[in-house]
């Protein structure tokens, strides 16, 4: 584990709930990042889809760029020379209420809910600090199937990225 203790990541089964709306597209993430900023300086390309017009108007069409094996209108704003986002600003996203969909539905939650290790240092960090509370035995439970079911396809998923691989167990346990 890195610096700091633990962190309250909250019920599970509420947690599950949110982060199955959040997939859905229905609401946001709501992760209680309190001043972390990890995932804005992970190296990641930050992915914009064509319907996200009010993001699409915050960002300096400089810093937009086709997405690789994406349909015509879908862009990515890659990271800087020190693998950050370059519309952090001052350690705060300067688009905030317009951030991208990929940055409004990020939880890292998803690793500690998976054992999915990140494959950036920063966030695995922050990742290893979540702690879940569990209200009954059978969400301390479908927790435990929620960790098997991402061995279980772990294997079936080299190549793939770390929070895309978390996202694929959860959707796999959650309709089991
Ligand atoms: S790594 Fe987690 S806690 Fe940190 S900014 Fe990203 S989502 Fe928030
Ligand atoms: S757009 Fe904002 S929230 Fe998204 S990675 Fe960049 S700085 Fe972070």
């Amino acid at each position: 584990m890195g610096a700091g203790g633990e962190l309250a990541a909250g019920d599970f089964r509420a947690w599950l709930s949110g982060m199955r709306a959040a997939i859905r597209g229905e609401r946001d993430a709501e992760v209680p990042c309190d001043g972390c900023s990890a995932c804005c300086t992970a190296g990641q390309f930050v992915h914009i889809a064509p319907d996200e017009s009010e993001t699409l108007a915050r960002v300096p069409r400089r810093l937009l760029f086709p997405a690789p094996l994406m349909p015509e209108g879908h862009v990515v704003i890659p990271h800087d020379a020190r693998g950050h986002c370059p519309l952090l600003v001052g350690g705060r996203c300067s688009i905030y209420e317009d951030r991208p969909r990929t940055c409004r539905t990020y939880d890292c939650r998803v690793f500690a809910a998976t054992g999915v290790e990140p494959d950036d240092g920063l966030i695995a960090e922050r990742a290893a600090r979540w702690r879940f509370t569990y209200a009954s035995e059978s969400d301390r439970a479908r927790h435990e199937e929620l960790r098997t079911t991402a061995v279980a396809i772990r294997e079936r998923t080299e190549g793939v990225n770390a929070t895309e691989r978390a996202v694929r167990a959860f959707d796999a346990a959650d309709a089991g």
